[in-house]
């Protein structure tokens, strides 16, 4: 991967996103992407667009998220400890001790998830997980009025964990889920030449996917698009306790996965096999038996139906602030993608 495609990437994760927060890793999608596309712009829900070819026949939606997991300031108490509300799917498991950055008006705090010392433990209370509301940060204040000072209710909180390279061309980091799929759509928009496509591309930077696929809801109806493809991470099962028997067989760096299933058209789906055959592009299916958390659910049943895709980019320890990616798998996603794109005339069929 490029050196520039890797500082993106390194800049959507290191910049926080919660969902409802979406507003600077939108500014980071938007200049990546400007002086390569015909067209681009916000809605007033946040979603992020670039259009390549807009006088194209059919159109086309790619949809990745950019909004990650996070919390939000709820309550801070006398002593100036801030109880916080979730934002998306936290696991309170993982909670304890994370670093976290308060985001405020001012700029981001540091904090700590505090936690009972295991010395302190009652025999029966170390079987146990805290309940979010009872974990708070502690941000060093020892007041309710020294922390209002610098936060305010509503303030969101992400964990502060940045973008790791490990062995083998793999990453870890918070929020891959889903800015690998921002990515995807960005870097394909900048791939695209004009003169090699028959159709209209809207690549969107979606929000609020956490909190039930709100942007792709109603960016996809702005759009009114013929076909739809998110990009969104799914679940690796190469790590010791995902059961294959649940989630297939996916393992990091063995290719995009082309899902399959009633969430998916499938005159689609066998296009984009034929197409990665096609062109040495490494692949995976994974089976999706009914309407997926992603996008693509909202999008295929948007007006009266749209040809729904998706692409899933295997992922490690999802919802973690240490999720584990594979940079290849990205890469091949955009090859898949941009040939896709460009295999389309305008006069496919695509009524099962
Ligand atoms: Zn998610």
């Amino acid at each position: 991967m490029e050196k520039d495609q890797i500082d993106f990437l390194k800049n959507l994760i290191n910049t926080p996103s919660p969902s409802g927060f979406e507003e600077k890793v939108q500014q980071v999608f938007l200049e990546r992407i400007r002086d390569r596309v015909d067209q681009c712009y916000k809605d007033v829900h946040g979603n992020a667009f670039g259009v390549v070819n807009p006088e194209g026949k059919v159109k086309v939606m790619l949809a990745g998220h950019c909004d990650e997991i996070g919390m939000m300031v709820e309550y801070i108490n006398d002593q100036g400890y801030i109880y916080f509300s979730t934002v998306g799917g936290i696991d309170a498991h993982i909670l304890p001790g994370k670093r976290v950055l308060v985001h405020t008006s001012k700029g981001a705090i540091p904090g700590v998830i505090g936690k009972k010392p295991i010395h302190l433990l009652e025999e029966k209370d170390r079987q146990k997980v805290a309940k979010i509301e009872e974990q708070w940060v502690d941000i060093g204040a020892q007041s309710k009025e020294e922390a209002l000072k610098q936060v305010t209710v509503g303030d969101p909180i992400t964990f502060d964990a940045g973008f790791e390279p490990l062995l083998g061309g793999r990453v870890a980091g918070k929020g891959f889920d889903d800015k690998v799929g921002t990515f995807i759509v960005g870097e394909v928009l900048r791939c695209l030449e004009k003169d090699k496509l028959h159709c209209a591309v809207y690549g969107v930077s979606t929000v609020q996917e956490e909190l039930g696929l709100r942007g792709a809801k109603t960016s996809a109806f702005g759009i009114a698009p013929d076909i739809g493809i998110a990009i969104d991470v799914t679940f690796a099962s190469d790590c010791p306790d995902i059961d294959k028997r649940k989630v297939g067989e996916i393992a990091l760096g063995k290719g995009p996965v082309i899902s399959r299933g009633p969430n998916i058209n499938p005159r689609l789906w066998q296009r984009m096999v034929n197409i990665a055959k096609e062109g040495g592009i490494p692949y995976q299916v994974q089976a999706e038996s009914r309407a997926t958390g992603t996008d693509a659910n909202v999008i295929q049943i948007t007006r009266e139906g749209v040809v729904t895709g998706l692409i899933g980019i295997p992922n490690r320890y999802m919802h973690t602030p240490g999720e584990i990616v594979d940079l290849e798998d990205l890469e091949h996603a955009i090859k898949l993608l941009v040939r896709f794109l460009q295999s389309l005339e305008g006069n496919e069929e695509w009524i099962p």
